[in-house]
Formats: structure tokens, C-alpha cells, sequence
């Protein structure tokens, strides 16, 4: 008995351990998710700054493969200037790659996952869950406002795409948010407000993650 209830305990212990493992290291991610141009990358950037995560952008990501010249560029490509979802494989290899290259054991998931495929497949292939999910709440007209103002040169940034990119995003990607929130990982914040102020809401929230200075 002894040896059954050591067997069974050990076993419970190692899929505890299994847990948000990446190699040898186990990792805190949090996802960023909000609709396009609620200021997830700008907040992030504050985010790596003051408290020493790791920010990977799943459409930065993306764009680097098509650039790279990989078998997959040109239908990447595509699915961006048409505002689609990346099929999950594609994004998720990436996600991993980054994240196994980096030595930080704490990541920001900018912009994935994008719908609920996105999302199991991610928790089934990698078994990492984050540890909550940061969503940025802001309306259509503002988010128009700030895409069509930045001009970064970005194929999907004209009023067509944008239009298609929203009703993807509340479709698609409301749900993730929806599914996390039931399991009451959901940290909202009113990304409607100027960046210094959303920052501060920002801020409160990843306090407890703040570097601990020795
Ligand atoms: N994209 C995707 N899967 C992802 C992230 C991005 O397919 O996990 C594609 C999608 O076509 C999206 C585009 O990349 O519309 C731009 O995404 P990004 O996150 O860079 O834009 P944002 O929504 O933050 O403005
Ligand atoms: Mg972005």
C-alpha cells in the first residue's frame, strides 16, 4: 500500500510539474489581448521596461517569418492583408521558438490567442496556461482613430482591413476573452484613456510580478 499511494502521489507530482514547463524551465505567460490598435504592443513595451518580461508579439512574429523568406510567407501574408487568423501551427511554432531561445522565464503574448482554436491547441501543444489574461477594453471609433493616425507602413492599417480585423475580433477573439473570464483569469483595463494613465492601471495589476531587488 505504501508503495501504491508513493506511486499515485508521484505520479500527481509530476503532472504538477509538467505544468507550464518549457524544457527545464517553467515559465509565468500572460496574454494580451484587446482589438486592433487598443495599445497592446505600447503598453507591453512599459510592461518589459518596469517589470522584466519578455514581450512577443504574435503579428510582430508573423511579419519577421514573412520577411525571412519561409515557405509559409506568402500565404501568411495574405491572411494578414485580409485580416484573417493565421492557421494556429504556424503561430504557435513561433511563440514556442521565442520563447524556448530566450532565457527570461516570464513572456508577454501579444495578440494571441486570436479565437478559441488558438487557444486549445496552444494549452494542448505547449500544456502552458497563463496566469491571466490583460484586456484592453476600447472602443471601435477610438481604435479606428489610432490606426488609421500611426503610419507604420503596415499592409492591414487601411480602412478596408481594419473593418475586417474588428469583425474578426468580435467574433473570433471576444470568445477567448469570454472563456478566460468564466475561470476568472480576466484583468480588464480602459484602454480608451491617454497611455500614461492606462499604464497605471496597468501597473497595479503586475505589482506582484515586480523585480525583486536584492
Ligand atoms: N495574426 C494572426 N494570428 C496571431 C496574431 C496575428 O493571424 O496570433 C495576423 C492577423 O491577420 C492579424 C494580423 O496578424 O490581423 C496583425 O496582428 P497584430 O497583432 O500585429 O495586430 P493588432 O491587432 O495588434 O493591430
Ligand atoms: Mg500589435
Amino acid at each position: 500500500w505504501f508503495f501504491v499511494c508513493l506511486m499515485v502521489e508521484t505520479l500527481f507530482f509530476m503532472q504538477v510539474v509538467a505544468e507550464n514547463m518549457l524544457g527545464d524551465k517553467k515559465v509565468t505567460v500572460v496574454f494580451v489581448l484587446g482589438g486592433p490598435g487598443s495599445g497592446k504592443g505600447t503598453q507591453c513595451s512599459n510592461i518589459v521596461e518596469h517589470f522584466g518580461f519578455t514581450h512577443l508579439s504574435a503579428g510582430d512574429l508573423l511579419r519577421a517569418e514573412i520577411k525571412s523568406g519561409s515557405e509559409n510567407g506568402t500565404m501568411i501574408e495574405n491572411m494578414i492583408k485580409e485580416g484573417k487568423i493565421v492557421p494556429s501551427e504556424v503561430t504557435i511554432k513561433l511563440l514556442q521558438q521565442a520563447m524556448i531561445k530566450n532565457e527570461n522565464d516570464k513572456f508577454l503574448i501579444d495578440g494571441f490567442p486570436r479565437n478559441e482554436e488558438n487557444r486549445a491547441a496552444f494549452e494542448n501543444v505547449t500544456k502552458i496556461s497563463p496566469a491571466f489574461v490583460l484586456f484592453f477594453n476600447c472602443s471601435e471609433e477610438e481604435m479606428e482613430r489610432r490606426l488609421l493616425g500611426r503610419n507604420e507602413g503596415r499592409v492591414d492599417d487601411n480602412i478596408e482591413t481594419i473593418r475586417k480585423r474588428f469583425k474578426v475580433f468580435v467574433e473570433s477573439s471576444l470568445p477567448v476573452i469570454e472563456y478566460y473570464d468564466a475561470k476568472d483569469k480576466v484583468k480588464k483595463i480602459d484602454a480608451a484613456k491617454p497611455i500614461p494613465e492606462v499604464f497605471e492601471d496597468v501597473k497595479a495589476i503586475f505589482a506582484p510580478y515586480a523585480k525583486v531587488i536584492v
